[in-house]
């Protein structure tokens, strides 16, 4: 994988068996095309925010890949699909959530996606896996991942295990 961006994705789950799904989703990304799965944080279990339902498992994966953010993007859907998510209501519970969360040093903005993702910094179910895998990460705000989840309070994200 020469050349390839260093990429991370954001794994969520809270219906049926959510670890089992978030680990279907990890293989089935290192089987996707020109990308692999480098590096997977510990799961976490994360009240909803903004939504109601069962508690969610969350978790980041590192990734290389020489798909450009788009194709990803769309690698991502077809997994998100094949874990039967339906979407009857804006943040229904989901059996499986994935996000583009970083590409390398990229900055996409067009409707579909944006990249860095808009809510990074904001939740503490992405920076608790996240900060596992590159706590000096810079965002695109100057700070790195540890001074960004030092800012946030009241989120309440617990380690479960790998
Ligand atoms: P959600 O229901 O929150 O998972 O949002 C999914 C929608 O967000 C999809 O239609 C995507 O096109 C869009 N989207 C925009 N930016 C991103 C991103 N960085 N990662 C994943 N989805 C994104």
């Amino acid at each position: 994988m020469g050349n390839a961006e260093r990429v991370f994705v954001g794994l969520g789950a809270n219906l049926g068996d959510a670890q089992a799904n978030l680990r279907e989703a990890l293989r089935r990304l290192d089987e996707a095309l020109q990308t692999r799965v480098v590096a997977v944080s510990s799961f976490y279990r994360s009240a909803p925010v903004e939504a109601g339902g069962p508690d969610y498992v969350n978790a980041v994966a590192e990734l290389r890949t020489q798909l450009t953010p788009q194709a990803l993007l769309a690698q991502l859907q077809v997994i998100e699909r094949h874990a039967g998510r339906e979407r009857p209501y804006h943040h229904a519970p989901r059996t499986l959530d994935l996000d583009l969360l970083l590409f390398g040093e990229r900055r996409v903005n067009s409707p579909g996606l944006v990249v860095p993702h808009p809510r990074l910094a904001l939740r503490a179910f992405v920076l608790v896996p996240l900060a596992e895998l590159a706590p000096q990460l810079r965002l695109t705000d100057g700070r790195n991942v540890v001074q960004a989840l030092a800012a946030l309070t009241g989120q309440r994200v617990d380690v479960i295990g790998r």
